[in-house]
């Protein structure tokens, strides 16, 4: 029996989570559960899976929740509050496992909590690790943590390493990775319509159902630039052996290209349901309750090459990363930012990468030997990306 802290819970991963610990109650028991401020999904979840503690960082709400959970009889159930509490709860004795779910850099703590206690860590948090690359891994090691990737290209990659394979450590015959993209909702829109996309646009993604913020980078394909950061971290390989291929169809989720000419690729359903259920059980199998692939309904893949213009994220996520220090960090950062007043109406679609690119020019290099560091940088490009669109209205 595996105990689980979902970070993230009331998310699209952590209810995907739930959803597969609800067909597995042999395996898996819920421990811990947090969320920002969703009470009404918190009280839901708690009410089915019955954790010991649940977090809300939202004072006003878990105040709420409390009550509620009081007067239905589940007072015994923990109900902390505050930021330190999500870090708190994913370093308990009882879990094992760490869904890191959270969106943003407002994962990055609570994660490197679980990285720092020895858990396995299964991450979906992607900001988390392009903000602290090195100094993750690092922790990862040192702290004997066992890193599973849940983003589909980072599974898939994963599942397609030589049989032994651990993440963060040297791939043997390797030649480069392939990380596939559907193109989002714009692959074939009109670029001169570019600066109209609403955010409801920008949000309903053909292919998968996701929060608004990853919508949003997958809409850009900032998002397959936050995963080449990730994937180069992950499997320790510079990120021009990393290759992204536009595949709308969603089926193969990415390939390892090995020197022997050997192309190894996992397809499945996009359902996050499998990666979820692939990391929390490995290396066994369990069901993830997703219907398997039906080769003749997919009939062909296809495959193209990502275009710069369109997507300019890819080629400013590439730079950060190639920059070194901070620059990973206030991409992210300058990310967060745009992708946030984009969503309220702030900015046009098309301002999202020229934020970025000017937050990039502006903010002050550093390199990056500490969290602390990390946070400074984080908290610096957020102002100066603030400035930026400020001067744009
Ligand atoms: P989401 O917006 O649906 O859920 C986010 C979760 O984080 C919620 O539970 C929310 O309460 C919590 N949260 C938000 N802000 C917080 C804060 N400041 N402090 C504490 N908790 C906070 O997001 P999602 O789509 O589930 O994505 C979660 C992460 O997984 C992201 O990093 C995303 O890039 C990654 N990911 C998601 C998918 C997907 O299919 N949804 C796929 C791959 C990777
Ligand atoms: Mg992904």
């Amino acid at each position: 029996m595996k105990g689980i802290c979902i970070l993230g819970s009331t998310g699209s991963i952590g209810q995907s989570t739930l959803d597969v610990i609800g067909r597995h109650p042999d395996r898996f028991k819920v421990i811990a559960l947090t969320a920002n401020l969703s009470v009404e999904r918190l009280y839901e979840q708690s009410v089915r899976f019955k954790p010991e503690k649940v977090v809300l960082v939202d004072e006003a709400a878990a105040e709420e929740l409390r009550k509620r959970l009081v007067s239905v009889g589940l007072g015994d159930i923990a109900v902390l509050q505050g930021a330190e509490a999500l870090s708190e709860v994913a370093g308990l004795d009882s879990v094992d496992q760490v869904m890191a779910a959270i969106v943003g850099a407002a994962g990055l703590m609570p994660t490197l909590a679980a990285v720092r206690a020895g858990k396995r860590i299964l991450l979906a948090n992607k900001e988390a690790l392009v903000m602290s690359g090195q100094l993750f891994m690092g922790e990862v090691e040192k702290n004997g943590a066992e890193l599973l990737p849940i983003d589909s290209e980072h599974n898939a990659l994963f599942q397609c390493m030589p049989d032994g394979y651990r993440v963060g450590r040297q791939r043997n015959g390797v030649r480069s990775l392939m990380l596939t993209a559907s193109g989002g909702p714009f692959r074939d829109y009109p670029l001169d319509l570019f600066s109209t996309i609403t955010p409801e646009q920008a949000c309903a993604h053909p292919k998968w159902v996701m929060g608004r913020k990853i919508s949003v980078d997958s809409a850009t394909m900032m998002n397959k630039g936050l995963e080449l950061i990730e994937a180069s971290w992950l499997f320790d390989i510079p990120v021009d052996q990393i290759k992204v291929v536009i595949h709308p169809q969603s089926i193969i989720h990415s390939l390892v290209d090995y020197i022997d000419g050997t192309m190894l690729a996992q397809m499945g359903n996009p359902d996050m349901r499998i990666p979820i259920a692939h990391a929390m059980a490995w290396p066994e199998r369990v069901d993830s309750g997703v219907k398997p692939l039906d080769l003749f309904e997919v009939k062909s893949l296809e495959f193209e090459k990502a275009d710069d213009e369109r997507f300019p994220c890819l080629r400013l996520a590439m730079e950060a990363m190639k920059r070194g220090g901070n620059g990973s960090v206030v991409l992210n950062a300058a990310n967060e930012v745009a992708v946030e007043t984009f969503l309220s109406g702030g900015i046009r679609f098309t301002e999202i990468s020229s934020v970025i690119e000017e937050v990039m020019g502006l903010a002050p290099f550093c390199e990056v030997e500490s969290i602390e560091q990390v946070l400074n940088s984080d908290v610096g490009a957020r102002e100066i990306a603030q400035e930026v669109i400020r001067s744009i209205n």
